[in-house]
């Protein structure tokens, strides 16, 4: 598979992320999956790819052109799409993927991760998509889409987008037990 995962720039987080954001680089690669990310040498997406170059892993990063100039690319990457521009990353971040994992980050990640979430109530994007609440980080998040639903801003069947689970070790058993999601969704993404 060819799993997109999103996570944070920030190095200054506590250590826990970037040791899960290794594990699961690791984890992935090991089982023979590509780890596309947005291409970052910081923080967790900068472990993540250590994670996956550790175990001989397929990596691939999705950067805009600005950022390289930057030079925030990882340089154990050797696989990089450029873009024009952080909305075509986005796009070729989920494009092609066969699942989409989100990782405690920070507004880049979350907005990532809402527009994955988004897309498939939409019908647009139809995978699996995992949020791992390590240390509860998510809870916030999730008390708020609870509400939406509770408020009847979404169904509640939208609560069936995304898996949650606690630890980046059951990020592929939340992939391949995911609920079923497919374009019929088109037709309960209206709450009329
Ligand atoms: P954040 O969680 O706010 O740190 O944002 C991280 C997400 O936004 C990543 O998944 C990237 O796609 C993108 N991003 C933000 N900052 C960077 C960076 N310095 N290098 C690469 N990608 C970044």
């Amino acid at each position: 598979m060819r799993i997109c995962v999103y996570c944070a720039s920030s190095s200054q987080a506590p250590a826990e992320y970037g040791e899960a954001a290794f594990a699961l680089g690791h984890l992935l690669a090991s089982a023979g999956h590509t780890v596309v990310f947005g291409g970052g040498a910081t923080g967790s997406m900068g472990r993540l790819a250590d994670g996956a170059a550790a175990a001989g892993g397929d990596i691939e990063g999705i950067m805009p052109d600005f950022m390289q100039a930057l030079e925030w690319a990882h340089p154990k990457v050797e696989r990089f799409s450029w873009t024009r521009d952080m909305a075509e990353r986005k796009a070729l971040l989920l494009q092609g993927s066969d699942a989409a994992v989100a990782l405690p980050g920070g507004c880049g990640t979350f907005e990532e991760l809402l527009e994955a979430i988004t897309l498939k109530r939409l019908g647009l994007y139809l995978q699996p998509i995992v949020i791992v609440n390590q240390c509860g980080y998510y809870d916030p998040l999730l008390a708020q889409l609870q509400r939406s639903v509770d408020e009847a801003f979404m169904r509640e069947t939208h609560l069936r987008i995304f898996t949650v689970v606690d630890d980046v070790a059951a990020v592929l058993d939340a992939i391949a037990n995911a609920p079923d999601w497919n374009a019929q969704a088109q037709a309960l993404a209206l709450h009329p």
